[in-house]
């Protein structure tokens, strides 16, 4: 084969990292310089060039999507030379392949087989169930920051008996509640993600027969995203790369983005520290943006304090100047948005192209109806993930009863849905069951109807559930995944029930169950997954992937993310909403100079998302979180350099150049406001009749509430709603 071929498409730098000889590395790199590339040829190189078996090769990406792409790349760069598909190579996130681990030795780990992953919002179900069993109360020992005490402790690799309590009676309280929750996990055989990441690193010191083993296997470990990784996250890693040098990292201290959930820039010092003969490997060019996107993100940076350093520089054009669009308030923002992505497809460009970046989630709602509207279809990466709706979980939920029965979490979310007239006080007899015998619900539902422990109605409902959810076993045991599915879906009573729900919200989640179906019939199981069923195995991509785009990935619609989740990611035309005192950098940033420098990184991420164009909003008035607030466009702004920066602010037009965006998207009448009054009777073509019982804001921002008959109370743009008076 023709080595030349695979090193073409690199830099000299690049080139030095690819084909490096054995050895401890650090590629350390600002944004878009060809870190992931790197990894990537590196893998195949070492594969092609160096016929190093895949089966030795493990590499860590901070996403199960990156994670696939990867492969993909790697098997298509590979395809020049060979049909060689990758079976035993380790690629995954740090979760997926600590999964795996414990799936392979869960005896050693003290994990029953068919051990099931508790979601985020599983685990607070859980711990608020605990607590209010062990009687804390709510306001002293919230239950979200139970979830976090937990989950915090566990990053830093601490079990309850390890924490010193420092003679502090709450600080007592938080251990005792961190080890009521560890019991019931490990009673009822359930793994938070943080415990994947312990548990993964407690079976290396435990059983060191095994750690010899993947350190014997593993000759090459790539990480990805490093500057992201946790203090356990690295623990794990040092211990397998052992004394040998065997590691490449590659990361960017400019990035580093989740300090908020523990991760530590410092991994990166430790890391020249803990391996010494560390090579240090940096690159300079940038391939992704143009001179100004690349400019205004290299100044920003440089406001921050402690950086390793990076010049990074493009041989491409300076481009279009970065726009700053000052919106009049959030509804115009939005609109703008979907006017700029009208004229980039009627430009010739594509959706797919085209990304949405906003601080938090909630922003999403405007822009979201704001695309609608203008008909523009889009795609919400993280956010409300597919796996993460109700009626999925509830589905999943029976699902993972029929997997295993000792699911506390599953029992506990379906045991009355739908409605079978199990009520709370049956509950709690079941609950203190548990607790005083150290069982599982489903086994103290067999003892209490056994020992007739319960009111003779509710002993009823109960053993009836116990034989649906046996018998939705025995029914399917035969089917095919999708079939058995699909029968449990409509078995379970969920179907009925959500047909019934009026309106659009029931038809979506009927739509959402369907799809559920179709996810079953696509899913393959991995090659990583031969001792599951296949069942387990789904339900195990289910909670991995819950925080991932499971939508057709063909479908070329508008991106929508988070900044967060925009990381390692590119687009030619980027947006970056909400550029505002207090929304970004967040009002809970300005009290600690190091969290503002952290928003001033996520700012750099997104930033340096943009290949082509890009464009900042920042709106005068905001409505966010049921408030109407008035902010300073973000210090950020005045940050950048003005030479690369074009300001897009209709000043004193605000108002024509929001009709003009409602009219171009809507075809709308412009309204005034006073034709709208308390009281008045109106038409919607989907709502149908209401009464308006609130009037807020001016001409074109006019906002309506509006009572609809049998569909609930709404707000409404008076401008875009299409109402009819009657
Ligand atoms: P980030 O820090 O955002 O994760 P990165 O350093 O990982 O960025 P990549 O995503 O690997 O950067 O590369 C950025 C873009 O530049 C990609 O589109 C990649 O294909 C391209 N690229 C990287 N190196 C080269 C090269 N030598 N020649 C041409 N294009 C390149
Ligand atoms: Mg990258």
């Amino acid at each position: 084969m023709d080595i030349s071929e695979l090193l073409d498409g690199l830099n000299d730098k690049q080139r030095e990292a690819v084909a490096a000889p054995l050895g401890n590395y650090l590629v350390l790199a600002g944004a878009g310089s060809g870190k992931t590339r790197v990894l990537t040829y590196r893998i195949a190189w070492l594969i092609a060039v160096e016929n190093i078996p895949e089966g030795s090769i493990m590499a860590v990406t901070f996403t199960n999507k990156a994670a696939a792409e990867m492969r993909h790349r790697i098997e298509s760069t590979l395809a020049k030379y060979s049909s060689r598909q990758l079976f035993g190579m380790w690629v995954g996130t740090f979760h997926s392949i600590a999964h795996r681990l414990l799936r392979a030795h869960h005896s050693d780990a003290g994990l029953p087989q068919d051990f099931q992953i508790l979601d985020a919002e599983d685990q607070l179900r859980l711990v608020k169930r605990l607590m209010k069993l062990h009687q804390y109360d709510e306001k002293i020992f919230p239950h979200k920051q139970a979830c976090w005490y937990i989950n915090n402790k566990k990053e830093e690799g601490l079990r309850p008996d390890q924490i010193d309590d420092n003679n502090d009676r709450q600080e007592r309280e938080w251990i005792r509640i961190y080890q009521i929750y560890q019991d019931a996990c490990d009673r009822a055989g359930l793994v938070d993600f943080s415990e994947l990441l312990l548990r993964a690193y407690e079976l290396w010191l435990k059983k060191p027969v095994i750690l010899q083993r993947y350190q014997q296997r593993f000759q090459h470990i790539l990480v990805d995203e490093f500057q992201d990784t946790n203090k356990i996250q690295y623990a794990w890693i040092k211990l397998l790369a052992g004394e040998q040098g065997k590691l490449m990292i590659v990361g960017d201290d400019d990035q580093s983005i989740y300090g908020w959930r523990g991760a530590q820039i410092e991994n990166i010092h430790r890391f020249l520290q803990d391996f010494s003969q560390a090579k240090t490997i940096r690159l300079e060019q940038n391939y992704r943006s143009t001179g100004n996107i690349l400019q205004t993100a290299n100044q920003l940076i440089s406001n921050n304090s402690n950086r390793l350093g990076k010049d990074l520089w493009t041989n491409g054009g300076k481009g279009d100047p970065v726009g700053i669009y000052a919106a009049f308030n959030e509804l115009d923002e939005a609109l703008f948005v979907a006017g700029q992505i009208n004229e980039w497809t009627e430009n010739g460009g594509r959706l797919n192209e085209c990304a949405v970046l906003y601080r938090s989630n909630s922003q999403s709602r405007v822009i979201e109806e704001a695309l609608i509207r203008a008909k523009i279809p889009y795609r919400i990466y993280g956010g409300m993930r597919f796996f993460e709706r109700q009626e999925i979980k509830d589905a999943l939920a029976y699902l993972r009863l029929i997997a295993n029965r000792q699911d506390d979490a599953a029992f506990e979310r379906v045991v009355n849905t739908p409605p079978r007239g199990i009520g709370d006080r049956t509950l709690e007899i079941l609950r203190a069951l548990t607790r005083d015998r150290q069982i599982t619900l489903w086994q103290a539902t067999q003892i209490a109807i056994r020992e007739n422990m319960l009111a003779g109605r509710a002993a009823t409902a109960l053993l009836r559930f116990l034989e649906l959810v046996n018998s939705l076993q025995q029914d399917t045991m035969e089917m095919p995944l999708f079939a058995q599915t699909d029968f449990v879906i409509k078995h379970s009573g969920l179907y009925e029930m959500y047909k019934q729900e009026k309106g659009e919200k029931g038809e979506v989640r009927i739509e959402n169950l369907e799809e559920l179906v179709s996810a079953t019939r696509e899913f393959i199981k991995p090659d990583d997954a031969e001792e599951m069923t296949e069942l387990t195995a789904f339900l195990t991509h289910a909670s991995l992937e819950a925080g991932e785009e499971q939508a057709s990935p063909h479908q070329d619609c508008v991106q929508m993310m988070t900044l967060h989740s925009a990381k390692g990611l590119e687009f030619a035309r980027v947006f970056i909403v909400g550029v505002e005192e207090g929304v970004f950098p967040s009002f809970r940033s300005f009290e600690e100079p190091g969290r503002l420098e952290e928003e001033r990184r996520l700012a750099y991420v997104g930033i340096t998302r943009a290949k082509q164009k890009l464009t900042l909003c920042y709106a005068e008035s905001r409505r966010l979180y049921a408030k109407e607030e008035r902010h300073l466009p973000s210090r950020f702004i005045a940050e950048l350099p003005q030479e690369c920066i074009r300001e897009i602010r209709l000043r004193g037009t605000v108002t024509r150049a929001y009709n003009r965006q409602v009219s171009g998207i809507a075809q709308t009448p412009i309204l005034s406001d006073n034709e709208w009054k308390i009281g008045q009777k109106v038409k919607h073509e989907k709502f149908g009749f209401g009464t308006i019982i609130n009037v807020e804001g001016a001409e074109n921002n006019t906002r309506l509430q509006v009572a609809f008959q049998g569909q609930g109370i709404k707000w409404l743009i008076a401008a875009l709603a299409k109402l009819e008076k009657v």
